[in-house]
């Protein structure tokens, strides 16, 4: 049975590439078709194998090589605006003349000028929210009613905020962009833009990489939004099982070696650190020090992803010395490689804590996996899942950063020793992280929460078979 056609535009960073490619491999086991499109640039970021069954359209956003520091982020984003509507356009065309009209755009939150579009072309459409739902909470009330009080207090690192549905909210605990700067004008204009087209609709459904158990308050906390979760959106194998073939999304091409498998298994159970700071940050050099000497100082195996950027980002320093002033102890101690599949790492029973930034995905990764975090907040949404992680699902602790905003080598271990020892806090975020593991597998499961909402949209934007050949 055939249930319409979705296109699926997403932006071209491996956080937004993973969950949209695991919604589209969902949709295409449903029998619904699935066109994919997004930047040129994201190509290098995606495995070689795409999902069969999924039409992969890409276009050019001016940007081919991806984009980079320094790079005019307004112009990137006039490009991707004119470019990424033109492609939809297109699609919405010749989709229709070939026996295959496109039943729904599904856009995520970088493109808000996809609804216009797709309103133009008289197609449906549904924002898939790949951050969590407090998150996109927090974006719509600062823009209905709060948004002078932000302003106002942000500096204030005591001063706090209910938000209707929502725990009490530090100022480090509101996504960065909300803090005015002139870097974060531009972001802040994107968003305004979403809300504003959401605000436009009446009752909108938006989709959230997100299920009820992990966010019954904020899925409802906006009343004139209908927020849906479907999460989390995670390979297969790592949550119900049901297709163990279904191990990757995006990334893989990076991975030159499975040593670190082996590596792993060479381990005791619960004994290794993990620590990755996702796919954007490049954390300074004296950060990275001090990381470093809390993993020496906490005497434990560890496993640390630095990616090939950041080893480039140094290279550019007029005085480096290159590498880490302890690198050969740390060599001793532990692992250091440019890329690891992220989720096998999780899964792998030697894992005891993960370091992590706190993106999402990495997030609800550390969730489903039921392994207790030590959460490094640095920007954007992050400092939010932080505080979701380490005081509402109770999985982990939130570091604290000095004055200069870095996190002191003392503290980076006080933190591991706190998830990973034996006292009776440590358990209990040990216990919580068991707890989420089963409670989002059952989320995804047949008839759990996520896989019914998921069926349910997808009966809603049901279509005729496609007399197409293309797919
Ligand atoms: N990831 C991975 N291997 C790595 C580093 C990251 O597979 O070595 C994946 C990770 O599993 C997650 C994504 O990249 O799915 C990063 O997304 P997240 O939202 O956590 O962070 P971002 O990179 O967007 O800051």
């Amino acid at each position: 049975m055939v249930h319409g056609h979705i296109l699926l535009l997403t932006f071209p960073a491996q956080g937004h590439i993973n969950p949209c490619l695991q919604f589209a491999k969902r949709l295409l086991s449903m029998g619904v078709h699935v066109t994919f499109t997004t930047s040129l640039s994201a190509q290098r970021r995606m495995t070689a194998d795409t999902p069969e069954g999924l039409k992969f359209v890409t276009f050019s956003d001016g940007y081919d090589d991806g984009f980079k520091p320094g790079d005019d982020r307004q112009h990137y984003y006039s490009q991707m605006k004119k470019n990424s509507s033109q492609i939809i356009r297109d699609i919405i065309t010749t989709s229709s003349d070939e026996g295959c009209p496109v039943t729904r755009l599904v856009y995520t939150f970088l493109h808000p000028w996809a609804a216009a579009v797709a309103r133009d072309c008289h197609v449906p459409f549904t924002l898939l929210w790949i951050q969590p739902a407090v998150v996109l909470d927090i974006y719509y009330y600062y823009f209905n009613g709060y948004e002078e009080d932000i302003v106002k207090n942000h500096n204030d690192s005591s001063w706090s905020i209910e938000l209707p549905g929502l725990p009490r909210l530090y100022s480090h605990d509101l996504p960065s962009f909300v803090i005015p700067s002139s870097s974060n004008a531009h972001t802040m204009t994107v968003f305004k833009e979403l809300v504003d087209t959401l605000d436009e609709e009446t009752n909108p459904k938006v989709l959230v990489n997100t299920c009820d158990a992990l966010e019954p308050e904020a899925l409802k906390a906006i009343q004139n939004y209908n927020l849906i979760g479907i999460g989390p959106l995670i390979p297969s194998a790592f949550l119900d099982g049901q297709d163990p073939s279904d191990t990757s999304f995006g990334g893989d091409l990076f991975q030159k070696s499975r040593e670190y498998i082996e590596w792993l298994n060479s381990k005791s159970q619960s004994s290794v650190v993990y620590i990755s700071f996702g796919t954007m940050i490049v954390l300074p050099k004296q950060q990275k020090e001090e990381i470093a000497r809390g993993l020496l100082e906490s005497h434990r195996p560890f496993l640390w992803v630095m990616r090939p950027e950041e080893s480039r980002e140094k290279e550019k320093e007029e005085d480096d010395e290159d590498a880490l002033s302890c690198m050969e102890e740390l060599e001793q101690q532990g692992m250091i490689v440019p890329w690891c599949s992220q989720l096998e790492v999780l899964s792998h029973p030697s894992l005891g804590c993960f370091v992590t930034h706190s993106g999402w995905n990495s997030s609800l990764e550390s969730l489903a996996s039921g392994v207790p975090v030590v959460a490094v907040p640095r920007w954007s949404d992050q400092g939010t899942n932080a505080k979701m992680m380490a005081e509402v699902w109770g999985t982990g602790v939130r570091v604290k950063a000095n004055e200069e905003g870095i996190v002191e080598s003392e503290e980076v271990k006080r933190c591991i020793e706190e998830v990973m020892g034996g006292e009776e806090r440590g358990e209990e975020m040990r216990r919580n992280a068991k707890k989420w593991k089963e409670l989002t597998r059952e989320a995804v499961k047949e008839g759990g929460s996520s896989d019914l909402n998921l069926k349910a949209f997808v009966k809603e934007i049901e279509g005729g078979e496609c007399s197409s050949k293309v797919f």
